[in-house]
C-alpha cells in the first residue's frame, strides 16, 4: 500500500528502542516503516506532519475501563461507545476493553450483544470506513457477575452469583465471541469448573473481588488464571501469616496484575512493591475508570447504579471506591514520578504489556512496521497534544 503520511518526530519510544529526530511512514491504517531520519527516506508526495519538538509512543491500551465521559459502557450504543473512544483518545488511548460491572443478567446480556455488534464492526472495517472515531474497542472485559460480596467494592451485591457455566455460555454467547477477559473470584463454589469452560472459549481468566486464600489463588492460578484486576484493591488484605491472593499475586510469575496508579486506590509504597515484585513487564496499567470520568464533580451511572465524583474520587453511596477517574497518560506520569523510573521504563505498563496479554503484540503496543499506526503524541512533560488511531488523526 501507498505511503500516505511521513510523522517526524523529535523522539520515538517503541517502546523497548529510542529514535531520536524519527520518522515514521503510514500506509493505510498500518506503519510501513519507522526509523531515523537520515535512514528512512519519504517518497515524494507523501503529507509529512511535524512533531520534532514531540515524543511519540504506542498508543494506550486500557483493559479495564467501565465509561467516561458520562457515559456507561453498560449501555453498549454506538452513542456512549463514541462518547468513550473520543474522550479516551484526547488522553492517548487508541484501544481498549469495554469493561462490564454486574448487573441483572438480562441486562448483561443485552449489553454483551450490543458491544459485541459494535465490536464485530469495528474489526470489519479495517479502519477506512470506522462509523467511530478515536480509540478501537478490541473486545469486552467481563467483570461479573461471580464476585465474592465481601470484596465487591461498587459491584451491586444483589446481582452477584454464583458460578455457573450455563450462565458464562449465555454471557459468552451474546458478545459473539468478543469477550477477551473474564474476571471471578477463584473461591466460589464452582469457580473453577467456569475457569476451565472460559479458558476453552479463547478468554483469558482474570482473579479479583476476591476473598482467596493464598492456596485457593494458588488453585485457580494452576488452573489457568493468568491475570489479576486492580491488584491490591477488592481483594483479601496481605497479612504476614495469611498472604492471601496478594501473596499470590505478588510472587506467582504466572500472573499480570492490574493497577490503577491514581495514587487515590493504592499508596506509593505498595505501588513501589507491586513493580519490584512482579517486575515492570507484568504490570498493567488500567483505568478503571467510570462514567464520572472526565466530567465536573456530580452523581453518574456505573452500571445501573449511582455514583457520587467528588475531587476527582468516585464512590458508591455506602463510601466504597467505584472505579477512578484517570486515564492511562496520567497513570504513566505517576507510575514514574510513583518508583523512580524513567518514563521509558513504565510505557509497556500501557502499551506492550497489554498487546502481549490480548496476543496482539504484533500489532499493537510497538511502533514497529506492519503494526497499526496508532501513536500517542506528546509534549516534553508526557501530556498529549495528539494522537493516531490506525493512521487517521483522533484529535
Ligand atoms: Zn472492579
Amino acid at each position: 500500500m501507498k505511503t500516505t503520511k511521513a510523522i517526524l518526530a523529535g523522539i520515538i519510544y517503541t517502546p523497548s528502542d529510542v529514535i531520536e529526530n524519527g520518522v515514521i511512514l503510514i500506509a493505510g491504517h498500518r506503519i510501513a516503516k519507522v526509523g531515523p531520519r537520515e535512514q528512512v527516506k519519504i517518497p515524494a508526495g507523501t503529507t509529512v506532519i511535524d512533531n520534532q519538538d514531540r515524543l511519540i509512543v504506542p498508543g494506550f491500551i486500557d483493559m479495564h475501563i467501565h465509561g467516561a465521559a458520562g457515559h456507561d459502557l453498560m449501555e453498549a450504543t454506538t452513542e456512549a461507545v463514541s462518547a468513550v473512544a473520543s474522550y479516551l483518545a484526547r488522553h492517548g488511548t487508541t484501544a481498549y476493553l469495554a469493561t462490564t460491572v454486574t448487573a441483572s443478567l438480562d441486562r448483561t446480556l443485552h449489553a454483551a450483544r450490543g458491544l459485541g455488534e459494535i465490536i464485530r464492526a469495528s474489526q470489519s472495517s479495517h479502519g477506512a470506513s470506522d462509523k467511530i472515531a478515536g480509540a478501537q474497542p478490541l473486545g469486552i472485559h467481563l467483570e461479573g457477575p461471580f464476585l465474592n460480596a465481601k470484596k465487591r467494592g461498587a459491584h451491586p451485591v444483589s446481582q452477584l452469583r454464583k458460578p455457573s457455566v450455563e450462565i458464562a455460555e449465555r454471557i459468552l454467547d451474546a458478545a459473539d465471541d468478543t469477550a477477551r477477559i473474564f474476571t471471578l473470584a477463584p473461591e466460589l463454589e464452582g469457580a473453577l469448573t467456569v475457569l476451565e469452560y472460559v479458558r476453552s472459549r479463547g478468554l483469558r481468566v482474570g482473579i479479583g473481588h476476591s476473598n482467596a486464600t493464598f492456596e485457593e489463588a494458588e488453585r485457580a492460578i494452576a488452573a489457568g488464571a493468568t491475570h489479576a484486576v486492580h491488584v491490591y484493591n477488592a481483594m483479601r488484605p496481605f497479612m504476614h501469616r495469611d498472604s492471601g491472593i496478594i501473596g499470590a499475586v505478588l510472587t506467582d510469575n504466572r500472573v499480570t496484575a492490574e493497577l490503577i496508579c491514581d495514587g487515590v486506590h493504592v499508596e506509593i509504597p505498595a505501588i513501589q512493591l507491586l513493580v519490584k515484585a512482579k517486575g515492570i513487564e507484568r504490570v498493567i496499567l488500567v483505568s478503571d475508570s467510570s462514567s464520572g470520568a472526565g466530567m465536573p464533580d456530580g452523581n453518574y451511572r456505573l452500571g445501573n447504579f449511582t455514583v457520587h465524583v467528588a475531587g476527582g474520587v468516585c464512590r458508591t453511596v455506602e463510601g466504597n471506591l467505584a472505579g477512578s477517574t484517570i486515564t492511562l497518560d496520567a497513570a504513566l506520569r505517576n507510575l514514574a514520578s510513583f518508583t523512580g523510573l524513567s518514563y521509558q521504563q513504565c510505557l509497556p505498563c500501557a502499551t506492550l504489556n497489554p498487546a502481549r496479554i490480548l496476543g496482539l503484540e504484533e500489532q499493537k503496543g510497538v511502533i514497529a512496521a506492519g503494526a497499526d499506526a496508532d501513536l500517542a503524541i506528546l509534549d516534553r512533560n508526557h501530556y498529549v497534544t495528539q494522537t493516531y488511531v490506525r493512521g487517521r488523526p483522533a484529535l
